[in-house]
């Protein structure tokens, strides 16, 4: 039975990260992953399933932490921005600064390379199978080698970058720090082409060269939305995300009986640009569904000795599911904190809480208020979506929105917005209810606990909030 300070279970983008950032710090560390080395990171036998879009400040906030920088081919393609259209596609709200469209698989393997040029093991073709315990703590994980057999590996601390299924979150035992399992509502089943496309015409509603788009349409995405994300040359990358709920109250109601796979084919016909798609062989990474959280990361991403990143705390962004950001964020925080608990002798839960209060402060303190935003927006049906975003918000306020800052709707401007007869009052005040929630929990965010003892009245404050916004708004798509 090997044994080593840090064992990271995963190698995505969050676990390559971790494994860097560990061994860079001095920690001996191990990385295990269940794909070939030539397939690193592949989250299913679908392949690298995403929509291949970050934003600069991710890439950005990597090189000041761990000196890493990239170019091509993992940058496949630069972007001015990602644009969000309501329905009628009539009003556009930028979402989201620069950021570039990845080669995904070419950006694994540079990740990989660079973790293991820092010092950490790697291990392919083992699939983790569960966390063991000792002493009330995680103490390492077994699973199955590359020729079949049974494998135990003990460390210090074991940090979970195996993404949404996780069998290590889902085995741990019921605890007050991370939750075991994710509600349905909080999943979005998703699914995209990588196509190169005949482009008939030009209309940059459809396709935009410069920018990234996201259409909002409860028909064509019910709880979700379609993108076209553009790639190099005549490539793009094109899907569709659906809440559970939200596709069978829409199919109910339209009489249809729609699934993800006929909705993707629907939203690519929709396009009047996409003339005929070829979907790219390269990778086998052309075709694929997986699915993704819409929710903020678990309130704890620490159990005693146990650490999670990326995917398998549920990280991606509640309103964009962009979750490569956070992933990259938390890999590189996680392994860093494990790293700096290992060479201080205390790997107790207290001592590797900084990574908690890292986290929040890089990145999820405002994840809680945009869930709350995402919830709001689930419970709109078109019309209500096309008017909000003419007469509810300006542009600069949306824009706050999308990056959990609070816009300033004061009472003057509120009641001048009801003073010039807008109508759907009662959506205009369930917004207002809603950006006062937002404000709440950015709050409580900013007064996480800096210690273990004042986790359990924080969360309680933080669920009973939620709680109240999702007995408010329900799925209504139509
Ligand atoms: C269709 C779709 C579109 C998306 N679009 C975007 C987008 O445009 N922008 C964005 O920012 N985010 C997007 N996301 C989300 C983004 O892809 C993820 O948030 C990101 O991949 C998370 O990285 P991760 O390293 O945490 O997990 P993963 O990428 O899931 O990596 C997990 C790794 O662990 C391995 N593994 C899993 N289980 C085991 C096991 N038992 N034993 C050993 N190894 C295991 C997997 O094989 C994989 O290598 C999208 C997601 C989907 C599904």
């Amino acid at each position: 039975m090997e044994s080593y300070d840090v064992i990271v279970a995963g190698g995505g983008i969050s676990g390559t990260l971790a494994a860097a950032a560990s061994s860079m710090h001095g920690a001996k560390t191990v990385m295990l992953d269940r794909n070939a080395e030539e397939n690193i990171g592949r989250k299913t036998n679908w392949g690298w399933v995403c929509g291949d879009a970050v934003a600069k400040s991710h890439l950005d906030f990597l090189g000041k932490e761990l000196g890493i920088s990239f170019s091509s081919p993992e940058l496949d393609y630069k972007v001015d921005g990602v644009y969000a259209f309501s329905p009628d596609l009539k009003q556009k709200f930028l979402f989201e600064g620069e950021g570039y469209s990845l080669d995904r698989p070419k950006l694994a393997r540079k990740l990989l390379k660079y973790a293991i040029s820092n010092g950490a093991e790697y291990v392919p073709e083992f699939v983790v199978e569960g966390p063991m315990f000792e002493g009330g703590r995680v103490s390492g994980v077994f699973g199955r080698n590359s020729r079949n057999e049974q494998e135990k590996i003990t460390a210090k601390l074991v940090i979970d970058a195996t993404g949404i299924a996780s069998m290590l979150r889902r085995k741990l035992p019921e605890n007050e720090y991370i939750e075991r399992d994710v509600s349905t509502d909080d999943i979005e089943s998703t699914g995209r082409y990588i196509m190169d496309f005949e482009k008939d015409g030009d209309d940059d509603r459809y396709y935009d060269p410069r920018n990234a788009l996201i259409h909002l349409n409860q028909v064509l995405a019910p709880g979700g939305y379609g993108w076209v994300f553009p790639k190099k040359g005549k490539r793009i990358n094109v899907g569709v995300g659906v809440e559970k709920k939200s596709i069978e109250l829409r199919n109910a109601r339209l009489n249809m009986k729609d699934t993800l796979h006929t909705l993707i084919d629907g939203y690519i016909k929709w396009n009047p640009l996409i003339k005929k798609g070829e979907i790219v062989g390269e990778d086998s990474n052309g075709k694929g569904y997986w699915s993704v959280t819409v929710r903020r990361q678990f309130d704890s991403l620490v159990y005693p000795g146990y650490m999670g990143t990326g995917d398998s705390m549920a990280m991606p962004n509640p309103i964009s599911a962009g979750g490569i950001g956070p992933a990259m964020v938390s890999g590189a925080l996680a392994g860093r904190a494990a790293a700096e608990a290992i060479a201080s002798g205390d790997t107790g839960l207290e001592s590797i809480w900084r990574y908690n209060l890292r986290y929040n402060e890089a990145y999820g303190s405002k994840t809680a208020a945009l869930e709350v935003f995402r919830t709001y927006l689930q419970s709109l049906n078109n019309d209500l979506i096309n008017y909000g975003m003419a007469h509810f918000l300006t542009k600069e306020e949306a824009v706050d929105i999308s990056y959990g800052r609070i816009p300033e709707l004061t009472i003057a401007s509120t009641f001048t917005k009801i003073l010039s007869g807008i109508q759907n009052l009662t959506a205009f005040r369930n917004l207002i209810y809603v950006v006062g929630k937002m404000k709440r929990l950015n709050e409580l965010y900013s007064k996480y606990p800096n210690e273990v003892s004042g986790f359990r009245q924080w969360k309680a404050a933080v669920s009973a909030e939620m709680h109240e916004v999702k007995e408010r708004f329900k799925p209504n798509p139509i």
